[in-house]
């Protein structure tokens, strides 16, 4: 009998129940005990879900209360000197000072950082070594999950980060090699793998994603060394987890480990299964990750068939066992939830819990149990519903798509011409000033809102209140004396959710959340099919600001990157042409915007560094669609009329390329925090445009005075023309208070002044 497992399953529960208790313990309302009952309570039901959708070996210790990097920390004792005393006083609350940061009269500590695990959107927290540390076995929460689950009957493979991942994960404070560590850090590990065999476990799992990674040798050779120790001692069967990728030029190295049993991502890489069938040894279990834990689509279970049976055919029937492609947290619970679905649109999706059921179906066919065959038919009518849809094919997109001409992503002029016509037209001052685009979203917008979509509000109350809204700001920034006023997003829950609400192919789920840290878990909408725009998106907005003042008023849009990189993306057709289909439509709405009177149009792309693929040999191919889309949106416009982008980050050195290709005439970016540190890639590169580097960290209650904003600019005349630069804030400010907002941005428009006069 094919043995069925799973990688990780979601662990904030199918109604968000861990959020919940997590946030009211934060409150203070919640003591430790029921915190940790809910906890216990999710598991149990999770291994129970889980068996009863037929899977073998369930994981444990995939659970966490924040996040499975800060446990591991936690577990080998890797515990930052400043928490130290707070974690032996009391360790849950250590815990949480370490994900969270704690200030009490006397004690202020601040978070680990916190950065995306691999190319998901899932947050861990960076561990904090330093050089000679030590490591030991702290508690034995593997060992006691394990059991927890045997206690209800059910036996699991306990999963672990393996210790190569978790150091390269990690980083020092000092600047010494982290890798450094390892021989330090090996010995816990072993003695973690002989506790859990005492305890009975026959498997564990030992996640190495960063296996996928283009690693250094001396990174490879640490591996080496680590298993080779780990497998030295008394220990269960280990399963080396790969994942989010191909092993690639790791592949030898990871069929030469002493381990039992190597796990293949073969949604994303089904590719490697021959080169790894041929260097796999003989008795080596192979897991096939055949079931996708990216993405919400049900499996082509045909095509899942027969990479399975083929590897069955090589390797013996007892020497493969199934198994998603990763860990089942990147995906929502259960579909069964969604009874707000459109039926069709939902009966080609899958959740967690369907995604069990897809494993089993598909080892039951591989063992010739009579009753899969049904299961595979069922599959086959749902892709062929889904593959002969016209609501996910739409011929006149996929035509508009075909037809894209090079000369669509080209302005009609080159940047010094737009520049002039733009001066031209804008006449704006020397270090002109603006904002990212959103305003405080204050309790009384967020209710507006609330009320308008549950049908409490008429949409006409609800209109007549975001107008006067965006009258409030228009004659706020006019009085504070902004340059580029925005109409202040007061009619956006989420930058990507209000345009795909307005966009056709996109869906939205309800109960659809995922983890993104912590207790945050985000909603992606799923775009299932062809997408177009059936009305202008933000046109009647901007053209009411711009009507009330004779400064001018910046459009607000979401690029085609941003906007896929955080949904769920259909898999029946390559990324780069959904993000076609995005830039096409918001190239309209670009246009709409121009016709209506707008002069300067911003194009948000948060999410394009983050998009970038794992390996460094697949940046270009995923570079050129992105910028290629980004100027699709971008180059309809007359020259006078000046687009901007915006991002959120600053690492650009490995980029400035790609974002010098976009061509935006101005980009905005966050600065504040590296103290215009990063404008360094700009510089080194020439960077002919415009720059605005944000001159205040708006992710902080903290006001800057003038003079540090002065002296940031400053720093910013050193490295770049003082006609390139412009003055606006790190972000958009709808997480603010209205009160600290006025004060900040009269702070900068004062600081500008400074600076002209200074010219
Ligand atoms: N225009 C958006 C805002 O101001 C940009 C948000 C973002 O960059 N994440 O809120
Ligand atoms: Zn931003």
């Amino acid at each position: 009998m094919t043995l069925t497992t799973n990688l990780g399953f979601p662990r904030i529960g199918p109604r968000r129940e861990l959020k919940r208790a997590l946030e009211a313990h934060w409150r203070g309302e919640l003591p430790a005990t029921q915190l940790l009952d809910t906890a216990r309570e999710l598991r149990a039901r999770h291994w129970r879900l889980q068996r009863e959708a037929g899977i073998d070996l369930p994981p444990s210790n995939d659970f966490s209360l924040y996040d499975q990097v800060l446990d591991t920390a936690l577990l080998f004792d890797a515990i930052p000197r400043r928490y130290r005393a707070v974690v032996e006083a009391a360790p849950l609350a250590g815990y949480f000072a370490m994900a969270r940061g704690l200030q009490r009269p006397g004690i202020d500590l601040h978070a680990l950082e916190m950065t995306k695990w691999f190319d998901t959107n899932y947050h861990y927290l960076v561990p904090e070594l330093e050089a000679g540390q030590d490591f030991a076995l702290r508690g034995d929460t593997p060992v006691a999950q394990y059991l927890e689950a045997r206690r209800l009957g059910i036996e699991t493979r306990p999963v672990l980060i393996g210790p190569v991942t978790f150091l390269w994960l990690s980083k020092t404070v000092d600047g010494s090699d982290r890798f450094a560590l390892l021989d330090r850090l090996v010995p816990a590990y072993v003695q973690l793998l002989e506790k859990l065999h005492a305890a009975g476990a026959g498997w564990v799992q030992v996640d190495e994603p960063a296996l996928v990674l283009d690693l250094p040798e001396p990174v490879r050779d640490a591996c080496r060394r680590a298993y080779a120790a780990l497998a030295a001692g008394p220990r269960p069967k280990l399963m080396l987890a790969s994942y989010f990728g191909a092993l690639g030029d790791n592949l030898q190295l990871a069929a030469s480990l002493p381990v039992d049993g190597l796990h293949l991502d073969l949604v994303r890489a089904p590719e490697q299964l021959e080169a790894a069938l041929d260097a796999l040894p003989p008795g080596r279990m192979l897991s096939l990750g055949l079931v996708d834990g990216r993405n919400v689509w049900r499996t082509r279970l045909d095509n899942a068939l027969l990479l399975a049976r083929y590897a069955r055919t090589r390797l013996g029937a007892d020497n493969v066992c199934l198994a998603p492609s990763c860990s089942l947290l990147h995906v929502p619970v259960d579909l069964d939830a969604e009874n707000g679905l459109d039926p069709e649109l939902r009966s080609w999706l899958s959740f967690a819990k369907q995604k069990l059921g897809e494993i089993r179906v598909l080892a039951d066919a591989l063992d010739g149990h009579p009753g899969a065959e049904a299961a595979l038919e069922d599959a086959r009518l749902r892709h062929a519903s889904r593959r002969a849809s016209t609501r996910v094919h739409r011929p006149e997109v996929a035509q508009r798509v075909a037809a894209i001409d090079p000369a669509l992503g080209r302005r009609v002029s080159d940047y010094p011409a737009r520049r002039q016509a733009q001066q031209a037209a804008l006449a704006l001052p020397p270090y002109p000033t603006t904002t990212i685009g959103s305003f405080p979203q204050t309790r009384q917008v967020r209710e507006a809102r609330a009320k308008f979509k549950s049908g409490k509000l008429e949409g006409a109350a609800y209109e007549a209140f975001l107008e006067a809204q965006i009258e409030q700001c228009v004659r706020f920034q006019e009085q504070v004396g902004i340059d580029v006023l925005v109409h202040g997003e007061f009619e956006r829950n989420d930058m990507v959710e209000y345009f795909g609400e307005q966009l056709d192919g996109f869906a939205f789920t309800r109960l659809g959340w995922v983890q993104s840290y912590g207790s945050r878990c985000v909603k992606p909408p799923v775009i299932f099919g062809d997408v177009a725009r059936p009305a202008p998106m933000t046109v009647r907005w901007a053209r009411y600001a711009q009507s009330l003042t004779s400064r001018p008023v910046k459009g607000m849009l979401t690029g085609p990157v941003t906007l896929m990189q955080w949904s769920f993306v259909r898999d029946d057709q390559p990324r780069a042409d959904t993000c076609r289909q995005i830039a096409l439509a918001l190239r309209d709405e670009v246009l709409d915007l121009e016709a209506a009177g707008i002069r300067v149009i911003q194009i948000d792309e948060p999410a394009l560094r983050e998009g970038l693929p794992l390996r460094r040999a697949h940046w270009d191919a995923y570079l050129e669609w992105a910028v290629e889309c980004f100027r699709l949106c971008a180059s309809g416009v007359d020259d006078a009329t000046q687009i901007h982008t915006h991002m959120c980050y600053a690492e650009f050195n490995d980029i400035i390329q790609a974002v010098a290709a976009m061509d935006a005439d101005v980009i905005s970016i966050e600065t504040s925090r590296s103290r215009m540190e990063l404008l360094d890639a700009f510089a080194r590169f020439r960077y002919p445009n415009q720059i605005g580097p944000g001159v205040y960290d708006i992710h902080s209650p903290r006001i800057p005075t003038t003079a540090e904003m002065v002296e940031l600019l400053g720093k910013a005349r050193e490295v770049l023309a003082p006609d390139q630069l412009w003055v606006n804030p790190d972000c958009g400010l709808k997480t603010r208070g209205w009160e600290e907002t006025d004060l900040a941005l009269r702070r900068m428009v004062e600081a500008a002044m400074v600076m002209r006069e200074s010219a």
